[in-house]
């Protein structure tokens, strides 16, 4: 492998394809695009070549010596260091497709054979662009305090370390209260700050929808401690109750 920087500048993608005319054509054709290619000829020399190579995208073939490309990707995604390196795979029959692109193999995309180098450049670009935009990724929105952890950019939220439920309401309120803890709110100023100025909706939906958030976020929903009801007025959300476990 060349240590030219100009090579290693360029973004390197690492082909793993027994049949040499197409590792050939594939190189030839990624190369015309500027990209670095490096080729392996079976899967073991092919994880051999990742660990060595640090490629930026895998071309990888399914049918392939010593070790099938099942199992190279397997290994891959099983592997924390190269769990989220861009798979895309070649295969020969189009029936293979879902399991290559589903939980079995998990590749990002794929290119039935014959493919034209055009397309598979495209598909290669198009992945590197994907893989790119999530890697510059801003670190995730989190909240987290005590028992509670809301990641607000994929919905997950965790209560006592087990992940929770909620329906995209209850999300939005549990949001606005972790945003808001220890102020009493009524139910009209609830109404407007989650659901929106725009909707009708009567103030005893905020009811219906604190109920159904206690069900899931109180320890005990008859005796609420985190969002608590201040009679005459509203509600407020009581984040010190949110230590300890
Ligand atoms: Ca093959």
């Amino acid at each position: 492998m060349s240590s030219d920087l100009a090579v290693a500048q360029r973004p390197l993608i690492l082909v793993v394809e027994d049949e040499r005319d197409i590792a050939a054509l594939v190189r030839f054709n990624l190369e015309q695009e500027g990209f670095a290619v490096v080729t392996a000829a079976d899967g073991e020399e092919g994880l051999a070549a990742v660990r060595q190579h640090r490629p930026s995208l895998l071309i990888l073939d399914l049918m392939l010596p010593v070790m099938p490309g099942v199992e190279v990707c397997r290994r891959l995604r099983g592997d924390s260091a190269t769990a989220r390196l861009p798979i895309v795979m070649l295969t020969a029959k189009a029936a293979e497709v879902d399991r290559v692109l589903g939980l079995e193999m998990g590749a990002d995309d794929y290119v039935t054979k014959p493919f034209s180098p055009r397309e598979l450049v495209a598909r290669v670009r198009a992945v590197l662009r994907r893989a790119s935009a999530d890697a510059g990724d801003r670190p995730h929105a989190v909240y987290a305090k005590g028992r509670l952890r809301i990641d607000f950019d994929t919905y997950e939220v965790h209560l006592d370390g087990k992940p929770l439920v909620l329906s995209l309401r209850e999300f939005e309120l549990l949001r606005f209260f972790v945003q808001s803890p220890n102020r009493v709110f009524d139910r009209l100023q609830i109404l407007d700050l989650v659901w929106g100025q725009d909707t009708y909706v009567e103030p005893r939906t905020v009811d219906v929808h604190v109920r159904r958030l206690r069900a899931r976020i109180e320890r005990d929903d008859a005796h609420p401690e985190l969002i608590l009801t201040v009679r005459g007025v509203g509600y407020k959300f009581n984040d010190r109750a949110l230590a300890g476990c």
